[in-house]
This record gives structure tokens, C-alpha cells and sequence, in this order.
């Protein structure tokens, strides 16, 4: 696959909700497009901080945290395009999109492809475009969404979707987990190095105050234990944590995310 980047005058900014989702704004000087915003009221102060005007939501799946500001931007905003899963589940969504699928956003000239990615929630989807991907709740910086409605199985192949995308794909997460994944990876990795830098500058990054994200695909295939589950360094721990080794590399990966659920 070849990068075309994000256009120039395009910025891409967390605005923080609730206690740790990042709403993501992709804006240039006078239009916004939102991605997942479970609260109104901090994307109209920034929208009106910045004096954008919206032009499109992108909803990746259908938890309230999520979509929890979408009937409010909507009765601000009349006409503006919601973009999201299939399935009719979810209120204002007014455009539904399914693998393949192609989103065009003309005023910010992006485009992006739909990626299914089932295991957190059924309907879940990603948006991928320009170097960037948009993961909701399937991805985390160096951990992975909880599995509420699907399998292992389905999230593990999910998870390898978006590692086939480049590894300089920049990778917009939506919620600031990133401090107590990296506690559960080291647990499960305790001598890889990478992690531990990883830790000190994400700790670094936190007692600044600054998001731990976006982070890359690059950097997610070298700390987080979801996405290296198949390798044998995680396997032994899987195998002493448990006390017996997995079986295949759904099963690994099905133990690490019950390790995490208990963790
Ligand atoms: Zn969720
Ligand atoms: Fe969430």
C-alpha cells in the first residue's frame, strides 16, 4: 500500500471529553470534521474557538462515549453528514458505510476506506486514508479494546488488519489508556526494551500533561502484547501465567486479553 499524506493545511487535534476520550478534530482553517464525539459541548467550543464550521462526523462504533454528542451537533449543524456502521442501531447516522466503502470529506480533500474491525463491539469500523487511521476502540497505544460483543478470534483478526497497513500509518486512538496498558504489557514483557522506553516517555508525556497520542503501527508492534501475542517470548509468559501453553495464536492472544481483563 503507498501513503498519500494527510493534505497540508489539514491539523489533526485531540479534543478531550469525559475523563479520557479524545474526540479528533481533522480541520484546516475554516472546516472540521469530527471523529467519534461522545460530548457536544467541548467540539462546539472548538469549533467556536477556531471558527470552523462542521462538515462531516465519522462514528466508528456505537458505545455513548462515542456517539453520545452526535443529536446535538446535528440540531446545530443541520445537513452535516454522519458517517458510521451499518445496521441502523444508531441514532443520525445518516450515511451507513461497510468494508471497502470509500468516505470523501471534498471540503477537507480527504478520502478514506472503511476497515471492519469486530471484537470490541460487532459493528465497529475504522477509517483509513492518508497515513492515518482512525481505530476507536480497537486499538490502544500498547493495548486493545475490551471484547463486549465479540471473539477473540474476530478481534485478533481485526487487530491484523491494521497490521498490515504501514508501518508509518500514524494511529488516532480515542482514549488515553495509555499508562495502564503499558503497566499490563510490561507485565507480560518485562525485558523488552522498547516497552520500557516507551514507558518513560509516555510517563514523561503524561506528567506534562500531553496525550500519549496519536501513536504509529511501527511503535504498536514493538510494545503492545495484543499485537505479539504469536511470539514465543509471550507465549512463555502466557504458559507460567497460566500454567499451560497456548494451543494456536487465537488462543494466545485470548489468554493475554483475559490476563488484561483481570490484570
Ligand atoms: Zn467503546
Ligand atoms: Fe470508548
Amino acid at each position: 500500500m503507498t501513503q498519500d499524506f494527510m493534505p497540508e493545511e489539514v491539523s489533526v487535534f485531540p479534543i478531550p471529553a469525559f475523563t479520557d476520550n479524545y474526540i479528533w478534530c481533522l480541520h484546516n482553517a475554516s472546516h472540521a470534521v469530527v471523529v467519534d464525539p461522545g460530548d457536544a459541548q467541548p467540539v462546539m467550543a472548538f469549533l467556536k474557538q477556531h471558527s470552523l464550521s462542521l462538515a462531516a462526523i465519522l462514528i466508528t462504533h456505537h458505545h455513548h462515549d462515542h456517539t453520545g454528542g452526535i443529536a446535538r451537533l446535528v440540531s446545530a449543524n443541520p445537513n452535516v453528514p454522519v458517517i458510521g456502521p451499518r445496521g441502523n442501531h444508531i441514532r443520525g447516522i445518516t450515511k451507513s458505510v461497510s468494508q471497502g466503502d470509500t468516505v470523501h470529506l471534498p471540503v477537507l480533500s480527504l478520502t478514506f476506506s472503511v476497515i471492519e474491525t469486530p471484537g470490541h463491539t460487532l459493528d465497529h469500523i475504522a477509517f483509513y486514508g492518508h497515513g492515518a487511521l482512525f481505530c476507536g476502540d480497537t486499538l490502544f497505544s500498547a493495548g486493545c479494546g475490551r471484547l463486549f460483543e465479540g471473539s477473540p478470534e474476530q478481534m485478533l483478526h481485526s487487530l491484523n488488519k491494521f497490521k498490515r497497513l504501514p508501518d508509518d500509518t500514524i494511529v488516532y486512538c480515542t482514549h488515553e489508556y495509555t499508562q495502564a496498558n503499558v503497566a499490563f504489557a510490561k507485565a507480560v514483557e518485562p525485558d523488552n526494551a522498547e516497552l520500557q522506553a516507551y514507558s518513560d516517555w509516555a510517563d514523561a508525556q503524561r506528567n506534562n500533561d500531553n496525550p500519549t497520542l496519536p501513536t504509529d503501527i511501527k511503535t504498536q508492534k514493538a510494545i503492545n502484547p495484543f499485537l505479539r501475542s504469536h511470539l514465543s517470548g509471550i507465549q512463555e509468559s502466557l504458559a507460567s501465567h497460566w500454567g499451560k501453553s497456548p494451543v494456536n495464536d487465537v488462543d494466545a492472544f485470548a489468554g493475554v486479553r483475559r490476563w488484561k481483563d483481570e490484570f
